[in-house]
């Protein structure tokens, strides 16, 4: 068996049985995917379009692309024909773009809201504050190309495990929160996405049921 396919069953056997795992495929080639993929894995995530276009183009169609990066608004429209999650809408200026190209494309788009609990200024996303301000105004009711199925976050960079559960706890919160108050009535509001291949088990411990795993399962990435 290949190391790809080892660590995807590694994976899938250690992670519960609830929590989808996410194949952070950038960076590595076509052939790799493919080893992930004849392993069983169905669900990738790329972070770049003009990566994540050309490979789609050379695998199979039954792979559910999901979108993890930054995403710039004059790209949208090219992943929005097949994307199955954009787990990066992380400001209200893209939330509307993804909203008018879905609706040109006659599809429904399935988004986490992205949240900014870590430290570091470089990620992005909303503040707590943010959301809920934009949750509260309500303006997002009226997007109905766009389905929010929950949240996405990314602990600090560090070795300071306690930071890094207090993070991940107030992601999960959060989710839990505006669950209850804007999305209850949507079952499609499910996922917190959380946990990378250093911090994925504490992730779920804090409530992740989404991990985006690269290169636990690919090896290191040469940029
Ligand atoms: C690259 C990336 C990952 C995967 O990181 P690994 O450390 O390789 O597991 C997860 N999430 C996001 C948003 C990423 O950009």
């Amino acid at each position: 068996m290949s190391a790809i396919a080892e660590n995807i069953q590694k994976y899938k056997a250690s992670l519960p049985q609830e929590v989808e795992l996410c194949a952070v495929s950038k960076f590595h080639a076509v052939e790799a995917l493919k080893e992930a993929y004849d392993a069983g894995q169905r669900i990738f995530g790329e972070s770049r379009v003009q990566e994540l276009l050309p490979k789609k183009e050379q695998l199979p169609s039954d792979i559910e692309w999901h979108f993890i990066g930054h995403l710039q608004t004059n790209k949208v429209k090219y992943i929005v024909p097949f994307v199955s999650l954009i787990h990066s809408a992380d400001s209200v200026k893209l939330i509307k773009e993804i909203n008018s190209c879905a609706q040109k494309e006659g599809r429904v788009v399935n988004c986490l809201l992205q949240l900014h609990v870590a430290q570091e200024e470089t990620k992005s996303g909303f503040t707590i504050d943010e959301l809920e301000v934009y949750l509260e105004s309500g303006e997002w009711r009226n997007l109905t190309s766009i389905c929010f199925c929950g949240v996405m976050g990314m602990a600090s960079y560090t070795d300071d495990e306690a930071q890094i559960r207090e993070e991940f706890i107030s992601i999960r919160s959060e989710f839990d929160k505006i669950k209850q108050k804007y999305f209850a009535d949507n079952t499609k509001f499910r996922y917190c996405s959380m946990g990378m291949s250093h911090d994925y088990a504490m992730a779920v411990e804090c409530g992740s049921n989404i991990v985006r795993v690269g290169t636990g399962i690919f090896g290191e990435r040469i940029y």
